[in-house]
């Protein structure tokens, strides 16, 4: 496998996302062909030629896989030309970094109150004044961004000037948690200990293979050079019989939570797949303090469902049906459900008495943390699915109980 192929191969979620923003002919498209060193966008001086978001899989070493966003100017004309701004802009937000891409014209007004909104939400940025081969950089455009305390660099994409200098200088301003792994269970046992996995081999589950979170959890124990133990529910009481230690940590999928906490005995911690993911990519505590809100919900509340991404929906699907059966027979309340897939949340979110968001396993950190600011700007409270079902099934003091023996 080429380290190209590999790079596209690593889950969405755990690849940093690099957006290039700029004017349209500002050589945003040359810059990416520069980096990567591949065609993968039409390079023209007309202006405009991208019409819509260009993802490049790369790996940039010694971060990992990246995907480039060549989007199309933010300066784009007419009707469609809106549209593809708009587009532009959303894809910046989504992203763990952006480069400004400033052209012949130096920084102009847009490119600076868009700089200073992608500050604002907390996303690194690096200024990257193109052109180096044909224009001098402007005094004025340096001390601006000296004064915004903003990272820059000239390059030349045409003719390869500081372009592995830039390269550098996004390894230096990548956010954290891309330069650091952030644990899933490795801090939550020691190498020779035992965890069990529950996976349930329900209607839900995919055929032939484990979802993405579990595979995810189980390498990562194995990197810890722990033991994992594999099980589905109903053999979970078997295995912990015929275990001659007893395991150091039990993780289930949350929908058989409550059969689980029955099964494990209290002294052997136990948690949930999407807890983990909740403190990995998310804010645990606020997620706790979400599902909390479970108990104030009153007769007519609305209550959003949200998903990353659209599926086909299952008899019983976990979104559409049990958790709603469930949050109903634990309140006894009638409460207004509503759903929604894909990146935006509903214009109305204030609406809502609470936010409770899928596992979110196909986002990255940057993406879930927009989300939960999103809802903490708009006042309104946000949980997930893992947590919530395990305040639902009256288990999540147990649950959590994990995390704060770490403290
Ligand atoms: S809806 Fe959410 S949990 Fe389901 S696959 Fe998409 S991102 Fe993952």
């Amino acid at each position: 496998m080429t380290e190209n192929k590999a790079a596209a191969a690593t889950p969405r979620g755990l690849r940093m996302i690099v957006a290039l923003a700029g004017r349209r002919n500002a050589g945003k498209s040359s810059l990416v062909n520069a980096i990567t060193g591949q065609e993968v966008a039409i390079v023209s001086e007309q202006a405009g030629t991208t019409t819509d978001a260009v993802a490049k899989p790369y790996e940039l070493l010694p971060l990992g896989p990246v995907t480039f966003y060549d989007t199309a100017g933010l300066d784009d004309t007419g009707e469609l030309g809106g549209q593809r701004a708009a587009a532009s802009r959303k894809v910046l937000y989504r992203s763990d970094m952006v480069l400004m891409v400033v052209g012949e014209d130096g920084l102009t007004a847009e490119d600076k109150r868009i700089a200073t909104e992608i500050k604002k939400l907390g996303i690194p940025l690096l200024a990257v004044f193109n052109k180096a081969d044909k224009v001098p950089l402007r005094k004025e455009d340096a001390d601006w961004c000296r004064g915004e305390g903003l990272e820059y660099i000239r390059v030349s994409a045409k003719n390869g000037e500081n372009i592995a200098e830039l390269k550098e200088k996004i390894v230096q301003t990548a956010p954290d948690e891309f330069k650091k792994d952030r644990p899933l269970a490795g801090d939550l046992i020691n190498a020779g200990e035992t965890a069990v996995l529950v996976v349930p081999i329900d209607l839900e589950a995919p055929k032939g293979r484990l979802i993405l979170p579990q595979v995810q959890v189980l390498r990562e124990i194995l990197d810890k050079d722990a033991i994992a133990v594999t099980v589905k529910e109903e053999r979970l009481a078997d295995v912990l019989n015929n275990l001659k230690q007893k395991p150091a940590l039990v993780i289930t999928d949350s929908q058989v939570v409550q059969k689980v906490a029955e099964i494990v005995p209290e002294e052997i911690p136990l948690t949930t797949f999407s807890t983990l993911f909740a403190r990995n990519k998310g804010d645990l505590p606020l997620m706790v303090k979400g599902a909390e809100k479970i108990d104030d919900l009153r007769d007519g509340d609305k209550v959003l469902i949200a998903e990353a991404c659209s599926h086909h929906v299952q008899p019983d699907d976990i979104g559409k049906v049990k958790i709603p059966r469930w949050m109903e027979q634990y309140t006894g309340k009638k409460i207004a459900f509503d759903f929604c897939a894909g990146h935006d949340f509903p214009e109305n979110l204030e609406e809502y008495a609470l936010v409770v968001h899928c596992g979110a396993c196909m986002l990255n950190r940057t993406e879930v943390m927009r989300r939960i600011r999103e809802c903490a700007a708009r006042g309104v409270p946000v949980t997930n699915y893992g947590v919530a079902i395990s305040k639902l099934q009256g288990v999540l003091p147990r649950i959590i109980k994990v995390f704060y023996l770490l403290v």
